[in-house]
């Protein structure tokens, strides 16, 4: 892949410069509960304000359905970031017409404002060249630097290049330097542990990765289905019955090439998911007829360890139980350690977004991670060798 242009080869000096962010981020009554995806855009942010640009901010928050719902407003979000850059950001409480022109005209060097949700018009998921030119109306340049949002083909992702001088912030060239590295030539050996709930999700980029890994370890109820497949009982746990097939079809691809395909070899389970106490450990990979799978086994968590220690490049992405259930989380926060142990060893250590990285951040790791993604849905579809619209409109060098 050819070298996109960086901000850092913009004249951005004094210049209003439009910058596409992620901050869909979770919210509990007005407050930001995870602020990783404000944190990650502060290197551009930085960069910008030292070279005196007007910073004016566009994001989506959540699915407001193409009209204003406070629900989703980007105004505590406004606030947050302020904090975190020590200085005010202001917020316009829309992100095109009369407000916003003002609310540029009156920007110092050096400032920000945030414009609202995009996502309170219909015609930002409508990809709607009218609705980008009225966002680019206001701005001499556009940083492009909402990686968890270029999987997209919207108005601020897939338009917006064409109509103004344009680059990659720092944290999408960071994000497709190493997934990149990943999807390109990973050192070798590379492991992929892949877990979470849905294998439809997934299906793609575990064959994408069965032509590059030594290892691929399943985790999380998706491996149920593949336990399943190979007719060993799953007794109540999560199936898609309907992929049965694909997960033989994959059993089958990685025994021909010689593949070292894990599956969990004993699980915790429980009578019913809100039972926590009947928890209970298998002692072999089946699970009996009344029981359900809520998170790996002691014996899978040590079968694990040996491939984590031994790579040079390990992917993960998707939990190995219901994590969020501090009970069932032990397989989860266990392979988070061991991942941040092989970091510190110098394995490049990719995390793809989502709930991994809530699980790398609650096992305490997340800094001793070698890179944690931003955008979950992105990653994969990266991953998958698919072209990325909003990286795709972007200028190359
Ligand atoms: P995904 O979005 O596909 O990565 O799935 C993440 C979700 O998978 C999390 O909310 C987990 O609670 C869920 N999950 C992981 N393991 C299991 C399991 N054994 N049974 C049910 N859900 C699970």
């Amino acid at each position: 892949m050819s070298q996109l242009k960086s901000v850092k080869q913009l004249d951005v000096r004094g210049k209003r410069v439009l910058v596409r962010v992620d901050y869909n981020v979770p919210l509990d009554n007005g407050t930001v509960t995870d602020d990783t995806r404000l944190t990650a855009s502060l290197p551009t942010l930085h960069y910008l304000r030292e070279q005196k640009a007007r910073i004016i901010l566009i994001s989506h928050l959540g699915r407001p359905k193409g009209k204003p719902d406070p629900k989703y407003s980007l105004a505590p979000v406004a606030r947050r970031l302020g904090m975190l850059l020590k200085t005010p950001v202001e917020f316009v409480s829309d992100c095109i017409g009369p407000g916003v022109e003002t609310a540029v005209k009156n920007l110092k060097e050096g400032n920000l404002v945030l414009l609202e949700n995009l996502r309170y018009y219909p015609h930002e998921e409508k990809n709607d060249v009218q609705f980008a030119k009225d966002l680019a109306k206001n701005a001499d340049f556009f940083v492009q630097d909402a990686f968890g949002a270029v999987h997209r083909a919207h108005a601020s992702t897939a338009q917006l290049p064409a109509l103004l001088p344009s680059a990659a912030g720092f944290l999408l060239s960071k994000e497709l330097e190493f997934l990149g590295k990943v999807r390109g030539n990973p050192a070798k050996p590379f492991v992929a542990l892949v877990g979470g709930a849905k294998v439809s999700d997934k299906i793609s980029v575990l064959e994408k990765l069965l032509d590059k890994v030594d290892t691929l370890a399943i985790g999380g109820a998706m491996a149920y289905t593949f336990l399943l497949a190979q007719k060993i009982p799953v007794g109540k746990s999560l199936v898609e019955t309907d992929k049965l097939d694909m997960a033989r079809s994959l059993i089958d691809k990685a025994k021909t090439k010689g593949i070292s395909l894990l599956l969990p070899r004993d699980h915790m389970i429980v009578k019913d998911v809100k039972d926590e106490a009947s928890a209970t450990y298998t002692e072999d990979p089946s699970i009996p007829g009344d029981w359900l799978g809520v998170d790996i086994g002691p014996n899978s968590i040590q079968h694990l360890a040996g491939p984590i220690q031994s790579a040079k490049t390990l992917f993960w992405n998707g939990p190995m139980g219901i994590f969020e259930i501090e009970r069932y989380s032990r397989g989860t926060m266990e392979v988070a350690r061991m991942a941040a142990q092989a970091a510190q060893k110098g394995t490049t250590v990719v995390i793809g977004g989502g709930d991994s990285v809530a699980a790398v951040q609650s096992a305490g790791v997340a800094d001793q991670i070698t890179h944690i993604s931003t955008g979950g849905g992105a990653s994969l579809e990266f991953l998958e060798g698919k072209t990325l619209p909003g990286v795709a409109a972007l200028p190359t060098i």
